[in-house]
């Protein structure tokens, strides 16, 4: 029911609004374990945590949403933070509860996030070392998410990264892409 992601304020999405988001999609599985009971939805959310690896990009779409690019990165520091700070339950205040959160998508967007994607190994690095000396449900159940301009996907890092992470990448491309894509096609053509 539609009515149920409209933003609270009406205007834009806030964090809470995410949180009933995820907590919506979640709700629609219809889950059934191998033995034939029903899972409740409730103890099945995903919860999402999204890293700003960068404010660069390699492109200069006209109809951008950074309206404020610059070459500020995270550093690793910061990500290493965000992961101690999200698999401590008492810091998250229960937001991020193992019980009712049994798998977490790491998400990165930029800026161009695969300008970093050195930055984003090591974070994932780090939450897989984390997770499994915690022995965190999350070690197994995560997926990263990358939502790039798809300009830097076929270069040997970014070919290594998702070679060993198989399974576990969730790639979105940019509409730029397509636009890009359709450009070079022409340009070869002509
Ligand atoms: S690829 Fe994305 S971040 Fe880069 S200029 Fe285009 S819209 Fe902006």
């Amino acid at each position: 029911m539609v009515h149920n992601i409209i933003p609270k304020n009406g205007i834009y999405l806030t964090r809470q609004d995410f949180q009933q988001w995820n907590d919506y999609f979640s709700n629609l599985l219809p889950i059934i374990q191998c033995d034939n009971t029903k899972i409740d939805p409730s103890d099945l959310r995903v919860k999402n945590i999204t890293f700003v690896v960068t404010e660069r990009c390699n492109l200069a779409c006209t109809y951008c949403y950074e309206t404020h690019k610059s070459n500020k990165r995270m550093t690793f520091d910061v990500g290493r933070d965000a992961i101690d700070f999200i698999m401590d339950e008492e810091r998250v205040n229960g937001y991020y509860n193992i019980d009712t959160s049994q798998a977490v998508i790491l998400e990165f967007i930029g800026g161009e996030p695969l300008l970093e994607i050195d930055l984003i190994d090591q974070i994932i690095e780090y939450f897989k070392f984390k997770s499994f000396e915690l022995n965190h449900p999350w070690s197994t159940n995560y997926m990263i998410s990358l939502t790039t301009n798809g300009i830097l996907y076929s270069t040997d890092k970014v070919q290594n990264f998702l070679k060993r992470n198989s399974g576990k990448v969730s790639v979105g491309l940019t509409m730029m892409l397509v636009v890009y894509s359709i450009m070079v096609m022409a340009v070869m053509i002509l």
